[in-house]
């Protein structure tokens, strides 16, 4: 900004801020303050989001549709993109206000599970940064995930409202208003736009949230009759569609409203998109010419049942036969698969499926019957046809119906794309391997470095000798001259050593616990999942604590173990390893003969703004899932891109980072998908249980009495799970024993070579210059140029 510009945003600042309070300034509240903020920058951006929808409008587009965006904080990230960051913190702080103190006040828009709802709210970012025009269309949530606090070492959920103090970065937009009607109710879904601010460029793309409410606040009538109830029950049960998010994350909900949020923000978002070409293409309207401006990306089985609604809209309300729409649908829609995990793909009962929407479900067997059509005239047989089925035993198979239509089915990373291939949609790559392909996730580098990691991108632009490197993140491979500059290597040493202390701050402000800068900062933050294997690392924490007692001179690099991270409430064991791991804290963290070498750390409440202080402090980024099981995992990127070396399994992305910053300068262990194949029929843990000393301790532990879990059983449950056959299948599913052995070693290598700090920070700074390729930029590009045809 220029002293003029400066001068204008510090005018409408006071502006705003009076106009909104009322107040004097030095009656305004931070709330008052960050309020102000927020309507200032979305003055300042207004001409550029009217310019990029103008010059938008009769462009190809694409279209995002996701159950999930997982946003977090909007204030500094809009800063961070307009360039005016440093600015606009100088001239609060000019006037008296401590910025950091109003950043405070913003909520998390927490409007997604994980990984695949922050990956949606990365695309947006890279797609404006891109000057790609992508528009994000979901659900307006009024609760968000669940907020967790840990009592007495448990999770207990509760509510996230928001939005109940309002919302400065959404517009509410009520003349685009829909009309959504499911078999026994109607109701008004209305759009929330929020801006998208591309990096430093003047775009501003959009996302837009729909709302559900009644077409009456309450029924008058009803009032005047003192039947109050009643006179409100249709609004709340209109509000009811989009209250709450499901907080399952790889678990179907199965559940009526769950299907009716699902169908509530597809047919709003399809309506929509005909409504807006039938508006921008008056006269020469052409619906063959439809999928010339559309391409609809289905961010996983959730939104895939905007297929039948498109082709109702085209059929029953604009009068194209069923042949042509089924066409238009082929060439228009595109599905991203997230996961292998069969009870995440979605399946919905008929009697379902006819609650919500009937007209869709006729569509539906409308479809199944072309495709049972098509195949038997190529001489497939009953049994034959049978995978493929989009209907069978009254049940609606969701991505046999999106991998039909869809031209496009994409995986998330090589190992996973190749897994859909060879296992989890054979029989359809068989006969329609030309949809196949692959797009390797990517994060933002905005939000997860330039944002959150001050520090490091200032070495960045200084060593690299410019700043260009933040949209075109390929530019890191130039720190690869500095890997034999020792002092170099000290200085990003010192950065990490910055990041840990700020962290530790935060921790001791937030958890209560005071720990050790300068130990090894040992980071496992995502979603609590078997699959994710939370509790290999505690076993092993359990390991090394058995052994400092034994031992206390023991050579040991100190290590601070930090774990965080949300279980779905009804996920039993999953809590239970929360349990785990609260408790193997707290009789660690309080056992004087061990704890000035090691602390383990349950951080609360694991969302996008704690990430963001997390991702930078690490040292050690723990991606140990069961080879074959993590589809991608961005969560390994952020860490990897802020210099924390990989400590994991050949899964999901981690195969890629690997190749890109060479294995040796990361830390892979355990069996790979080929050697699990190979052994799956024979593997019983009870044996290496039973001939590895260090296990049995390890999972004996569980039910000694040493930890306890105030009769819960969830460790009982554990430690069955890990030895003992259960429901007809054997123990330790995700072949924990398998691999205990190898991380153990693998740790204990990390944790010596840690000492070496000169060996160390090359390894991060390698990490770091191969980073590029992670980078949400080149994945939305690969989106554009291979499936959106968009640029
Ligand atoms: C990146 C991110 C995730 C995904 O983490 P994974 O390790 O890939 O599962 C989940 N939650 C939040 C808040 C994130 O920022």
């Amino acid at each position: 900004m220029d002293k003029l510009a400066k001068d204008k945003f510090a005018e409408q600042y006071m502006e705003n801020l009076q106009r909104i309070t009322l107040k004097r300034f030095e009656d305004t509240s931070n709330k008052d303050r960050y309020d102000a903020l927020c309507a200032t920058i979305m003055g300042l951006i207004n001409k550029d989001w009217r310019g990029t929808k103008a010059k938008a409008r009769k462009e190809r587009k694409a279209y995002y549709l996701s159950a999930e965006f997982l946003i977090g904080r909007s204030l500094g990230n809009n800063l961070i993109n307009l360039g005016i960051y440093e600015e606009v913190k100088d001239l609060l702080s000019e006037i008296g206000i401590d910025f950091e103190s109003i950043e405070d006040y913003e909520d998390d828009a927490a409007l997604g599970n994980g990984g695949l709802g922050r990956l949606a709210a990365c695309f947006m970012d890279s797609a404006a940064s891109q000057n790609l025009s992508l528009v994000g269309y979901g659900v307006r949530y009024r609760e968000g995930i669940f907020k967790q606090e840990i009592e007495k070492g448990f999770q207990v959920e509760h509510g996230d409202s928001w939005i109940k103090d309002g919302d400065g970065w959404s517009i509410r937009v009520d003349s685009d208003a829909k009309i959504v009607k499911f078999r026994d109710q109607q109701v008004k879904a209305v759009p929330y736009d929020m801006p998208v601010v591309g990096f430093e460029n003047g775009v501003v793309n959009t996302l837009r949230l729909w709302q559900s409410e009644p077409f009456e606040e309450f029924d008058f009538a009803k009032f005047n009759n003192f039947e109050y109830d009643d006179a409100v029950a249709e609004k709340n049960r209109a509000e009811d569609i989009t209250r709450v998010l499901y907080p399952n994350d790889m678990q179907k909900a199965g559940k009526l409203l769950r299907l009716k949020q699902q169908y509530f923000f597809c047919s709003a978002s399809i309506q929509d998109m005909v409504e807006t070409y039938k508006r921008d293409f008056p006269t020469d309207l052409k619906f063959e010419e439809f999928a010339r401006y559309h391409v609809i990306q289905l961010n996983d089985t959730h939104p895939i049942i905007a297929i039948p609604e498109l082709i109702r809209v085209l059929v029953d309300e604009n009068g194209i036969f069923f042949e042509d729409a089924f066409k238009i649908a082929s060439k228009v829609f595109a599905f991203t698969n997230h996961t292998v995990l069969q009870e995440a793909l979605e399946r919905w009962s008929e009697d379902l499926m006819q609650e919500v929407s009937p007209r869709c479900l006729e569509i539906i067997e409308q479809i199944d019957k072309k495709l049972v059509e098509e195949l038997k005239e190529r001489g497939f047989s009953e049994a034959q046809i049978a995978p493929y089925r989009i209907m069978a035993n009254n049940t609606v198979h969701m991505a046999n119906l999106a991998i039909y239509i869809g031209f496009s089915v994409n995986g998330v990373a090589e190992i996973h794309s190749q897994i859909l291939k060879d296992d989890t949609f054979k029989e359809w790559y068989r006969i329609s391997s030309e949809k196949f392909n692959n797009k390797t996730n990517g994060i933002t580098p905005r939000r997860w470095l330039v944002y959150s990691n001050r520090e490091l991108t200032n070495f960045i632009t200084e060593k690299l000798g410019t700043d260009t490197w933040k949209n075109n993140l390929d530019q890191l491979k130039g720190l690869e001259k500095y890997l034999d500059d020792e002092k170099v290597l000290e200085e990003l040493w010192d950065i990490k050593q910055t990041k840990k202390k700020q962290l530790a701050k935060y921790i001791l402000e937030n958890e209560g616990i005071k720990v050790d800068s300068k130990s090894i900062f040992d980071i496992q933050i995502k979603r609590i999942h078997e699959y994710k294997r939370q509790h290999l690392n505690i076993l092993h924490i359990i390991y090394l604590y058995h052994q400092l007692k034994k031992n206390p001179d023991m050579d040991f690099t100190p290590t601070t173990f930090i774990f965080g991270g949300k279980a779905a409430p009804g996920y039993f064991r999953a809590k239970g390893m929360i349990k785990l791991a609260n408790e193997v804290a707290r009789v660690v963290n309080n056992d004087p003969d061990v704890n000035k070498k090691m602390k383990v750390i349950f951080v609360e409440n694991y969302r996008v703004t704690y990430a963001e202080k997390l991702f930078p402090a690490a040292d050690v980024s723990e991606q140990i899932s069961t080879a074959g099981k993590e589809a991608s995992g961005t969560g390994n990127m952020k860490f990897m891109l802020n210099g924390a070396l990989t400590l994991g399994t050949l899964d999901g992305a981690n195969v890629e980072i690997f190749a890109e910053a060479g294995e040796e300068n990361n830390y892979r262990f355990g069996a790979t998908v080929e050697e699990l194949a190979e052994i799956a029929d024979s593997y019983n843990p009870f044996e290496y249980y039973s001939k590895d000393e260090n296990i049995k301790d390890v999972v004996d532990s569980l039910v000694s009495g040493e930890f306890k879990d105030n009769d819960t059983y969830y460790f009982l449950d554990i430690y069955n799970e890990l030895i003992k056959p259960q429901n007809g299948e054997r123990g330790d599913q995700y072949y924990l024993l398998k691999d205990f052995e190898s991380y153990r070693q693998t740790q204990a290598k990390l944790n010596k070579e840690y000492r070496n700090k000169l060996e160390w920070s090359r390894k991060c700074l390698k990490n770091i210059a191969n980073a590029g390729f992670f980078s949400s930029d080149r994945t939305i590009v690969n989106y554009a140029d291979d499936i959106w045809k968009i640029d």
